[in-house]
């Protein structure tokens, strides 16, 4: 190439990003780290949430006005369409529901990133990833946009395509878990483990030969075997998992959305994406890790599935018939008044009866009498991460009252009082002795140790999240009380007023 030959404009998809852009977009992302960090205490959450939607308004309004939108106006009632249904659905949805919501999203993540995928497959051009093939003949250079799209690219994209769809179909099941519409227990097909290291290593060797094939006809039959292989991966990995590990399984799926969203910000340049992506994909990442370890499982024991195979999440019934103690409202209130020190273990039965707010003036009126109080939360109590803190939260219960399992565990022994109002997995001590059990090697709140425990659940016969039966339930200082936990708790306050 000559020295001297003229420059050659390039189109404006393949121009460096303006520094105004990078500026907004790297602003965009310092918001979200803000929100991160913020969402990480509840006393900063609603902080934390703000940050977010600012930085969100930033990256989407500077992409709005800096790029050339084929029609502004589809885009504003997709927008307001998606926005509308977004706000309707999560005004309805009960907190119970939470999980399946956030599954439900997150196979909406994976399909967008398929489907960008394939937009930016189909049409190079308008995303800037043709390759300028530049040809100089003597007095100047002729660019030819219309070679191919960079291997680089192409690896992008079919990675971006690939998590997209694992992400899309997993979630899918994911939510039909929860949801209770497929059941939760574990489907183990035969040889598995082989199909599924199958599967994942035909999807990279059609990635490979999709980024080095050339031409329409030649990379066509490759993104589509990767894309129907990657949504039958989605599928085969998440059947297996039982209903106990679904915690990990949410937060796991949240993690793939964000590298699919990253891998998608790669294919279109796009730094807000690649910096919002990999943000949600680590935190997704460190909370499946933090969850992991708080239910004793290994990571790769959760992904290769088949935990809790005999346990019928969600539902079953007890299935022992021994003796236990029941008690009324007006013996745990005189009980509790007599109390020095009460842990109180909120569980999913609190969240299903409602009852943080009369649990509160419960907690009040025991500490007026000058009852120390303090609330036990277990990681996976509820049926999502932070789901009792959101509760105690919304009842106004200080954050300096409310404890993590490995802070509070070793209390139980000082402990009058061990208060379990609708918690019953996180406190089965099946999961510390009974290597048959789908909970074992779950660290579990050490309620045995208190001097006398209160168990509020409505009936013997229902079970906890992993389907099994409860030995706190037929100690010798437990009294059941059976009834709805927020009218046993108001009954409790009628009684100590
Ligand atoms: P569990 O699901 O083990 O137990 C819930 C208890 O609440 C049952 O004993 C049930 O008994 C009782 N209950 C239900 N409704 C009411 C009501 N209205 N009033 C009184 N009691 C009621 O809850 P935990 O919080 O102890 O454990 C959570 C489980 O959920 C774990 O196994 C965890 O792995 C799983 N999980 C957690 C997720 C998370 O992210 N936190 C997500 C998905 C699953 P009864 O029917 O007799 O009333």
């Amino acid at each position: 190439m000559p020295p001297d030959s003229p420059p050659v404009p390039l189109p404006e998809a393949v121009q460096a990003v303006d520094p105004i852009v990078a500026l907004a977009y790297l602003v965009a992302g310092v918001f979200f780290i803000l929100a991160l960090r913020g969402l990480s205490s509840p006393a900063t959450s609603r902080r934390g949430n703000r940050f977010g939607m600012a930085g969100m308004l930033i990256a989407v309004v500077t992409t709005l006005v800096t790029h050339d939108l084929a029609n502004i106006v589809e885009i504003a009632i997709a927008i307001g369409l998606g926005g509308l249904i977004g706000f309707v659905i999560a005004r309805r949805i009960a907190m119970t529901s939470m999980p399946e919501l956030v599954a439900g999203f997150h196979s909406l993540v994976g399909l967008a990133a398929v489907l960008v995928g394939w937009a930016a497959y189909l049409n190079p051009g308008a995303f800037g990833l043709l390759v300028p093939d530049v040809i100089t003949t003597l007095d100047e250079r002729v660019v030819d946009y219309t070679t191919a799209i960079s291997p680089v690219s192409k690896i992008e994209m079919g990675l971006g395509i690939a998590i997209g769809a694992i992400t899309f179909s997993g979630s899918v099941i994911a939510f039909l878990k929860l949801s209770g519409k497929m059941s939760g227990s574990p489907i183990l097909l035969p040889a598995r483990h082989i199909i599924n290291l199958g599967t994942l290593a035909a999807i990279i060797v059609l990635t490979a030969l999709f980024a080095l094939a050339t031409g329409p006809a030649e990379t066509l039959p490759y993104i589509i075997a990767l894309t129907v292989l990657a949504f039958a991966i989605g599928f085969l990995l998440i059947i297996p998992i039982g209903g106990a590990d679904m915690p990990v399984v949410v937060s796991m799926l949240n993690s793939y959305s964000g590298w699919a969203a990253a891998a998608m910000g790669f294919t279109l340049g796009n730094t807000a994406m690649i910096i919002t992506g990999a943000l949600v994909g680590s935190s997704g990442a460190i909370l499946s890790y933090i969850m992991c370890r708080a239910m004793n499982r290994s990571f790769i024991s959760v992904i290769a599935g088949g935990f809790g195979a005999d346990a019928s999440a969600g539902g079953g019934e007890a299935k022992e018939q021994r003796p236990y103690k029941q008690g009324s409202a007006a013996d745990a209130a005189f009980m509790l008044e007599q109390a020095e020190k009460v842990i109180i273990i909120p569980g999913y039965g609190m969240a299903v009866a409602q009852a943080q707010h009369a649990l509160r003036e419960m907690a009040d009126l025991l500490e007026e009498k000058g009852v120390e109080v303090k609330y036990a939360i277990h990681p996976v109590a509820g049926r999502m991460p932070g789901h009792m803190n959101v509760l105690l939260a919304e009842a106004s219960v200080e954050y300096d009252k409310v404890f993590e399992l490995e802070d509070i565990n070793s209390e139980f022994a000082q402990a009058d009082v061990a208060f379990i109002i609708g918690a019953n997995d996180v406190v089965n001590p099946a999961a510390k002795t009974d290597k048959s059990s789908p909970i074992y090697g779950m660290p579990v709140f050490d309620v045995d140790k208190a001097k006398q425990v209160f168990f509020i659940k409505r009936s013997m016969g229902g079970v906890g999240y992993a389907g099994v039966d409860n030995g706190v339930f037929y100690m010798d200082q437990t009294m059941m009380l059976l009834s709805d936990a927020k009218k046993m708790v108001e009954e409790i306050v009628k009684a100590l007023d």
